[in-house]
């Protein structure tokens, strides 16, 4: 899950963490209301969305003069911001944050994150802040430190912490709130069960202050049922409506760009029958695990997410059976089948507990139904069908 850059630095500010005062706008209607009770200065206008690069894009704003932040800010409310990170359709801007200026001297880059590959928790740091931290680890590796820490109840040591900052070469002042700024990091990584933690850029300003510029989070989807304080902090409209309706079921489902639906129960299969699709030239328009014990209502709601996605031109299930019954699923298909006109080849293979009486629904019910033997067959099958 992801929250806001106005909603992380909330949690940065709670901790003790260096960031700027500002305010958010959720409602066109409030901007001048909220706008007149700012005191005179610089500020910066910033677009909530749910991607980076919006600098580049047009959704953050410096302002020199308070009488320009009302214009400048119903311009930017409801405007279509496309960055790289938000695909080509872009995303519509819903909420602003307006902050206190600040003067940058320099801009450096700072993260903190669960590294799955060695199950330790990364932090990185850089002296190149404010740009794609990917094209920096291409371009000019030297200029990263990457220090990998094991999990510990305390925190990273003094020394890990000193490596962390040692690239920024900050002086007097700066080395002490650095370091107290890597050890909040790590404090909210673990409290909160972020994922991800990045501070890009992290600067210092003119007057010497080390400052959180921007703000992103990322947190564990599974660990939200014991988070509820960050839970509540989901903003819907950021997310795809076929997502929110495949979490409202608990459907692991996630939306991509081809046209053959998919729909398999276990991730470990639902990555094999993406992968021969693909091998047999088409690509798959979701990944979408239906689970071990769905019942005909999940299997409904799935087949009928996969019919609404208009990219789809055909259907491609591949079900083996364990404590998945296949009578269970063939049900929950011609079920949606019923409530939504089935228009596209549908190509089916069923395999393990109750295939039998499966097989047997799936012939019954009328369905135009493809039947395959193996999953060879299914994907070579449903690929000849579309083409
Ligand atoms: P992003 O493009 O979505 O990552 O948005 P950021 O919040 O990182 O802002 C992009 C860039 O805008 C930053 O790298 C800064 O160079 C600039 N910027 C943001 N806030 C300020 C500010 O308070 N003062 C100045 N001078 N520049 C700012
Ligand atoms: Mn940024």
């Amino acid at each position: 899950m992801n929250i806001h850059e106005h909603q992380a630095k909330e949690i940065l500010r709670e901790y003790g963490a260096p960031v700027s005062n500002g305010i958010v706008i959720e409602t066109k209607n409030d901007i001048k209301d909220k706008i007149a009770k700012l005191k005179d200065g610089s500020y910066v206008l910033k677009a909530q969305i749910h991607a980076g690069g919006r600098g580049k894009a047009g959704g953050v704003k410096l302002i020199k003069e308070k009488n320009n932040l009302v214009t400048e800010a119903e311009k930017m409310f409801g405007k279509v911001l496309v960055t790289h990170q938000t695909g080509p359709d872009g995303k519509e801007v819903k909420r602003l944050y307006i902050e206190e200026a600040s003067n940058i001297s320099k801009e450096f880059y700072l993260s903190c994150l669960v590294d799955r590959a060695s199950s330790q928790i990364a932090f990185i740091s850089s002296t190149q802040g404010g740009v794609d931290i990917e094209k920096v680890a291409d371009e000019s590796p030297e200029k990263i430190i990457t220090k990998k820490i094991d999990y510990k109840k305390e925190g990273p040591s003094n020394d890990e912490i000193t490596e962390i900052i040692s690239i920024f070469d900050l002086k007097g002042e700066q080395i002490k709130e650095g370091k107290k700024l890597i050890r909040i990091l790590y404090n909210i990584l673990i409290d909160k069960d972020a994922s991800l933690i990045e501070i890009n850029p992290l600067i210092i300003t003119k007057e010497k202050n080390l400052i959180c510029l921007d703000a992103k989070m990322n947190f564990d989807d599974n660990a939200m049922f014991r988070r509820p304080e960050i839970f509540k902090l989901r903003d819907l409209n950021e997310e795809e409506p076929a997502e929110i309706e495949a979490s409202n079921h608990e459907l692991a489902y996630i939306k991509l760009n081809g046209s053959i639906g998919c729909m398999v129960n276990g991730a470990g299969l639902a990555m094999a029958t993406m992968d021969i699709i693909k091998l047999y030239g088409q690509e798959p328009a979701n990944f979408l695990d239906v689970g071990g014990g769905a019942t005909k209502e999940k299997v409904t709601a799935a087949f009928k997410l996969i019919l609404a996605d208009k990219n789809v031109k055909g259907i491609l299930i591949n079900i083996f059976g364990g404590i998945m019954r296949c009578d269970v699923l063939a049900q929950g298909v011609v079920e949606a089948a019923k409530q939504v006109n089935l228009s596209v080849p549908l190509v089916v293979r069923l395999a393990g507990t109750n295939f039998k009486e499966g097989k047997k629904i799936l012939e019954e019910s009328k369905l135009k139904i493809l039947s395959a033997s193996d999953l060879n067959d299914a994907a070579k099958k449903i690929v000849d069908a579309i083409n």
